[in-house]
């Protein structure tokens, strides 16, 4: 598996060395709270996993799976939910967690929808931001890394569901996609 990845472009001391800055943040200013913490399936699921346990306050967790609708092409901004909250976000502190933020379409659905079910407030939390791929005004309130217009894998991200389980974030060799 590791030697299809042509670069690594987060270690895994990178990324958890940032997750720990990132968690420290949150519990300063949820200190007062008991913010619901949403993460995005299923890509969003290591951040997770590692940055709530260095939010030091009490927290509830919950998920949430949605798809685009259509191919590749421009989106609507039509989205599918494949798995909703379990959760009422009614009044609540809310911060979605997301894995990286490209067109926004996705997270612009969401945005909207939590809103619309009336969250107290709302905080957007990515571990990657790629602006170059930027289709709607959507700026995240705090992002890990700044990556480049290119497609990166591993820490929960996938290429054909592979590669998630990658301790690290890279990019792939490009005879792992002609193989395809
Ligand atoms: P968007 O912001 O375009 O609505 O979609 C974001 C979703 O597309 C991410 O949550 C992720 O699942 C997927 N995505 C966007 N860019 C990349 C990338 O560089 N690598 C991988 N593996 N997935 C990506
Ligand atoms: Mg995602
Ligand atoms: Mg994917």
């Amino acid at each position: 598996m590791h030697n299809e990845i042509e670069k690594v472009l987060f270690s895994e001391n990178e990324l958890q060395e940032k997750i720990k800055e990132i968690g420290q943040d949150l519990t300063k200013e949820y200190n007062e709270c008991f913010p619901l913490v949403i993460g995005v399936l299923k890509g969003a699921l290591p951040f997770m996993s590692d940055v709530t346990k260095r939010i030091d306050i009490h927290l509830e967790i919950d998920f949430m799976d949605v798809s685009s609708y259509g191919n590749s092409t421009v989106s609507s901004g039509e989205v599918k939910i494949i798995k909703d909250l379990d959760t009422t976000v009614e009044g609540r502190d809310v911060i979605i967690l997301e894995d990286i933020i490209d067109s926004g379409v996705t997270l612009n659905y969401l945005i909207s929808l939590i809103k619309h079910r009336g969250a107290k407030s709302l905080k957007i939390v990515t571990l990657l931001d790629k602006p170059a791929g930027r289709q709607v005004d959507l700026v995240p309130d705090t992002v890990g890394f700044t990556v480049p217009d290119e497609f990166v894998v591993g820490y929960g991200l996938d290429y054909a569901e592979k590669y998630r389980n990658l301790p690290y974030i890279g990019i792939l060799k490009p005879e792992v996609y002609k193989e395809s």
